[in-house]
């Protein structure tokens, strides 16, 4: 009876530890104007991702257009801010952005209030989250802020394009938008995750400031310093950085439940909720108020410590308090081991044997943890689309944690059996201190999953002490230990969830947790053991291996978990057409490469991919305009010889690329003056490829490209352009393709290439001396 009460009260905090609470409904498309309605911007994203839009394609262009006539009709005064930018994560990647940029004049302005979203999509996704979502909520968070009372600030609203191909957009906006200048707060929306509340994941450095702003104003706040410590660590891609990097502060917020839609097709319509949405309007609007009426001249502040509770309020405190707090945890902690000591409950013998044991409980846990990870993943390796991540769901965590957790509370029980459940409640509890000493001086945003819930189970552990041997056995000692308990429990739920769900550590980081979680609760553990024996170990390993067994027969290819297979369409040089796929021959692909499979080639192109295996087949010809280079200097002096040509796709193709096919010396690049990166050598063709860069959105005119390189012998360039989608004549030929099949993440696309040879070139020799 009092087992089954143990196990239910753990049960309900490690739910309210994960379950994501403080959402409102959405709210429909007539309701208050000055407040943010989920149906009105629900609306605005059904148009912006109904297709895929990634940079330079018509779709992109159309969503640019829906933006600038919505900031329109509000008075907004939208430019389309259109300058050239090198990719923040590649040197060989450059492109044209298209930013919409539209502001709203304050009363009385000291700095403007900015919030960005990228419109732009990767090549097969809609991106109805990533980040329609973030499009939909700054529009409709102007527009709720226009219909009530005036900010004191200008409001701008940023919507950058090329952000998947190395933050183009906000690059090029920083540089060269006079606006970029006089920003003094920056809110950036962007989302893996389709259905979870916004979580605001990271802050500028100095953040004492903008936490304590954010507590006050979100309605309903979810956030937590334990992801600042993580994220900032985290090569993240996004919009946020480059303002970071630019001196403004600011604050990035994200839906991350997921990975599994995450650039992918099925980051769609169909998977997203608008509850999702209304958090982040709601937690948007009332930060472009808040931010919008203060001073923004100086928002540096000493670093917080931060964490939601159940999403309704949040604790804020100065890193002067991490050390006073781990003190207080060690002193009563003391006060409970030395109490237990004089009562003759403990002893240091005991105590050492506890210590050792569990920590070997760890080991031992990660161990078995190893090797179910192994033999689940062998069953299911044939049958696991692992690209998608659909497979880590929710389920799966749970399964993993059910199992886990009999693995520890066995371990548990059997120590239990053999030493003093008080030995091994103060041993479990010296680990928890020794955990919060470390992550108190490592990483001090963090400390609070640690500290708060080791001076909660101290306390509990003083009342059980003060109890004596009684606490065993009865209702109040069960009740005591439990209560001191619940803030852990809590606590390292929520933070595991968050840990999981983001920076992707899985196995380690669950065991890690239940260790620690199972660690506060010692006492009752033996309540349990007393009560049940050996059924809760078993009824959890069982209930995880099914929960498991079933994630895992649910793995396989089907209309809900595609395959996902591209085609694209090259055509060479010489003018011939070929089909061609990275990804493997299946029932679809296989009508566009048929019976004359020529041997795989190692000469596939693709724009930001590089070179890649490709198997390619003989395909009808389509007459389409090669790509043109022409050569507008080529000179040499001393042993330099300079090219400069411009390069432009004939069909109006939304990228262009350009290969340097022969090995030269000492190359350096630039394209309309922007110098790039990023030299290697490659085998292509059997022939050597010096180096490539693409570029994104060229404008109709084409680019400018200079190279330099060593003078001498005669070099191939070969310039490729790429569209999305195979030609449309070719469509209506071959059969769509069925449920359970998707575009890969490049999607499908069409090739088309040109070479040039420019002749050796050698300086003049100099002339010679009298
Ligand atoms: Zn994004």
């Amino acid at each position: 009876m009092l087992a089954g009460l143990v196990v239910a009260v753990v049960a309900v905090l490690v739910v309210v530890g994960v379950t994501p609470l403080g959402m409102s409904p959405p709210a429909p498309e007539r309701s208050a104007a000055e407040g943010f309605s989920a149906g009105r911007a629900m609306r605005l994203l059904r148009e912006i991702a109904a297709a895929p839009r990634p940079m330079g394609s018509a779709a992109a262009a159309r969503a640019r257009d829906t933006i600038a006539a919505e900031l329109d009709a509000l008075q907004l005064a939208p430019h389309v801010q259109t300058a050239a930018a090198v990719s923040a994560f590649s040197g060989r990647v450059a492109g044209t952005a298209s930013n919409v940029v539209g502001r709203m004049p304050g009363r009385d302005s000291s700095r403007a209030v900015l919030l960005v979203a990228h419109y732009d999509s990767v090549p097969a996704s809609p991106g109805a989250a990533d980040d329609g979502r973030g499009v939909a909520t700054l529009l409709e968070t102007a527009r709720a802020l226009a219909s009530g009372p005036r900010p004191r600030n200008d409001v701008i609203f940023l919507f950058t394009d090329g952000e998947e191909r190395g933050l183009l957009g906000v690059r090029a906006f920083l540089r060269e938008d006079p606006w970029a200048y006089g920003v003094g707060v920056v809110l950036s929306l962007d989302s893996p995750g389709s259905s979870s509340p916004v979580l605001m994941y990271e802050t500028s450095p100095g953040n004492g400031l903008l936490v304590r702003e954010f507590a006050a104003a979100a309605p309903y706040p979810h956030t937590s310093s334990l992801m600042y410590e993580v994220v900032r660590r985290l090569p993240i891609e996004g919009d946020f950085r480059p303002f970071v990097s630019a001196g403004v502060p600011g604050m990035s917020f994200g839906a991350l439940d997921g990975p599994g839609y995450y650039h992918t097709a099925y980051d769609s319509l169909a998977n997203f909720r608008a509850a999702s949405l209304q958090h982040e309007g709601d937690t948007a609007l009332a930060l472009a108020r808040r931010f919008g009426d203060l001073d923004l001249w100086d928002l540096y502040r000493e670093d917080v410590v931060y964490f939601d509770v159940l999403g309704r309020l949040v604790v804020v405190y100065g890193r002067g308090l991490v050390l006073p707090l781990l003190v207080l945890a060690a002193v009563v902690l003391g006060v409970a081991v030395s109490l237990a000591a004089q009562r003759r409950l403990l002893s240091l013998r005991g105590l050492g044997i506890a210590v050792l044991l569990t920590a070997a409980i760890l080991g031992v846990a990660l161990l078995v943890m190893a090797v179910v990870w192994g033999m689940y993943r062998t069953a299911y390796a044939q049958r696991t689309w692992s690209e998608t991540g659909v497979v880590i769901s929710d389920f799966y965590r749970l399964g993993l944690v059910l199992l886990t957790a009999a693995v520890i509370v066995a371990a548990y029980q059997w120590l239990l059996r053999r030493l003093r459940p008080w030995d091994l409640a103060v041993g479990a509890l010296l680990w928890w201190l020794v955990g919060a000493v470390a992550v108190a001086a490592l990483f001090p945003g963090a400390s609070y999953v640690l500290t708060w819930p080791l001076i909660g189970a101290s306390l509990g552990l003083l009342g059980a002490v003060l109890l004596g041997e009684r606490a065993l056995h009865s209702v109040a000692g069960v009740a005591v230990t439990l209560a001191g308990a619940a803030p852990g429990v809590i606590l390292m739920s929520s933070a595991t969830h968050l840990l999981l769900m983001s920076a992707g550590l899985k196995q380690v980081a669950t065991v890690v947790a239940v260790w620690l979680v199972a660690g506060l609760l010692v006492i009752p553990l033996e309540v349990v053991r007393r009560g049940v024996r050996l059924w809760l170990p078993v009824a959890l390993a069982g209930t995880g291996f099914v929960v498991l067994m079933a994630v895992g027969s649910t793995v396989a290819f089907d209309a809900e978990h595609p395959r996902f297979t591209s085609i694209h369409y090259r055509v060479d040089e010489s003018g011939v057409g070929r089909w061609q796929t990275v990804d493997r021959i299946d029932e679809w692909s296989g009508q566009f490469l048929q019976e004359e499979l020529l041997r795989p080639f190692h000469d596939a192109y693709f724009p930001q991919m590089g070179v890649r295996t490709t198997i390619v087949g003989a395909a009808p010809q389509v007459r389409l305009a090669p790509p043109v280079i022409e050569v507008l200097r080529d000179t040499a002096t001393r042993d330099r010889r300079t090219v400069r040509l411009r390069l432009r796709s004939a069909r109006g193709a939304p990228v262009v690329s350009l290969l340097v096919h022969s090995v030269v010396g000492g190359l350096t690049a630039s394209v309309d003056g922007l110098a790039l990166q990023g030299w290697d050598t490659t085998i292509l063709d059997g022939s050597t490829v010096r180096w490539w860069f693409d570029y994104y959105a060229p404008p109709p005119g084409g680019i400018v490209v200079t190279l330099r390189f060593a003078a001498g012998p005669a070099v191939l360039l070969r310039a490729v352009d790429f569209s999305y989608g195979i030609p449309p004549q070719l469509a209506g030929l071959y059969d769509r393709r069925p449920p359970g099949m998707l575009p890969g993440r490049i999607g499908d696309g069409t090739l088309v290439e040109q070479t040039l040879r420019l002749p050796a070139l050698r300086a003049a020799s100099p002339p010679a001396t009298p």
